[in-house]
């Protein structure tokens, strides 16, 4: 379990300033360097990185930045014996806060007023057309560290709140839960659904024509996942027909979301930029997972958050 040297790769300027991360590290028994690509790596070195490189499964343990580590080869990483680890855990509080704002947003306006203030413009909306979020119910699909602090903040709110998960166990806040085959069983009666599940091939295109079909009219999609989690032509479909009133997105297909996307256009549709978990101090939240985990390694622990 040696540990000689930390690498910071570059890309994790992506999601946070790379020297002040390196700086966060500055306490540990081992030395922190920021490297870019072209390096060759040993047994003694651990990586933490955006981006996945087949160069790393030569090193002694990898770090992806970020939760969702779709784009690492897991089959890979378990072949060598190469532990590759994850953020998640670290994100409760900011991508569920991203998620309440859409949610409030939607229900109070807060977007269409901000866009008619562009224009100076005192907009009275349709008398039908506010609500609160208090009485409404929201599913809440992947009950996992954002699902349940989102499903904490609904309840706190006063909403009725479901949830999606592949076991049973209750969860603080979520009166019903279902299976993931009665998907729509859950959705159909919700005025909001929050993906929070990870990006896998059986949350691919988990939203698609017949979820929208299966929706309310006046429902609205929140997915703060993974953009592919959602089919965006159906969901693009199904906001041009009505069949669902509107949604907010923090993540798409295709990133950034290209200029002539039509999900730019639509009155009731947030767009955030993958900003779930942008805050200012989300480089010391990484820091300490990947700061705890440097110990565990060299104390032959099992990592936190081993996700190969
Ligand atoms: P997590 O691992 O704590 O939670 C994921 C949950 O989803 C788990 O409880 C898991 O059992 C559940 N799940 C997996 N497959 C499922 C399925 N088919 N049906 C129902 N539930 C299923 O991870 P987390 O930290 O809560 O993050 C969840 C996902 O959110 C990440 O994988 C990532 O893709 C995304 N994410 C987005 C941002 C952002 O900036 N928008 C930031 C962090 C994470």
């Amino acid at each position: 379990h040696e540990l000689e040297q930390l690498y910071v790769h570059e890309s994790v300027e992506n999601v946070i300033p790379p020297a002040a991360f390196v700086e966060a590290f500055d306490d540990l028994p081992i030395p922190a360097e920021l490297v870019g690509d072209g390096r060759e790596y040993d047994s003694t070195d651990a990586v933490a990185t955006y981006v996945p490189r087949p160069e790393y499964l030569d090193a002694g343990w990898v770090h992806c930045i970020r939760a969702g580590y779709d784009e690492f080869d897991t089959d890979a990483y378990e072949r060598e014996g190469v532990p590759l680890t994850n953020s998640s855990g670290i994100h409760g509080s900011t991508v569920s806060e991203v998620a309440l704002n859409c949610m409030l947003s939607l229900a109070r306006l807060g977007h269409r007023y901000r866009d008619h203030q562009k224009e100076r413009e005192w907009w009275e909306p349709p008398y039908e057309r506010p609500f609160t979020l208090e009485n409404e119910r929201v599913c809440v699909v992947g009950l996992g560290t954002i699902g349940e602090a989102t499903a904490t903040r609904c309840d706190a709110l006063g909403m009725e709140v479901v949830g999606v998960r592949r076991s049973d166990e209750p969860v603080p806040g979520v009166s019903e839960i279902f299976s993931p085959d009665r998907l729509h069983d859950a959705i159909e009666d919700a005025r909001f659904v929050v993906l929070t599940v990870p990006h896998t091939p059986a949350t691919d295109d988990m939203l698609s024509d017949a979820e929208f079909a299966a929706m309310r009219e006046d429902a609205y999609v929140i997915n703060v996942a993974r953009g592919p989690v959602v089919d965006e032509d159906a969901l693009v479909e199904a906001l041009e027909a009505d069949a669902i009133a509107g949604a907010g997105l923090d993540v798409f297909e295709t990133e950034p979301l290209p200029e002539e996307s039509p999900l730019w256009g639509f009155d009731d549709v947030i767009v955030f930029p993958h900003k779930g978990s942008a805050t200012n101090r989300y480089h010391l939240d990484i820091a300490e997972l990947v700061a705890e985990n440097v110990e565990r390694y060299r104390s032959g622990e099992d990592l936190k958050n081993r996700v190969a």
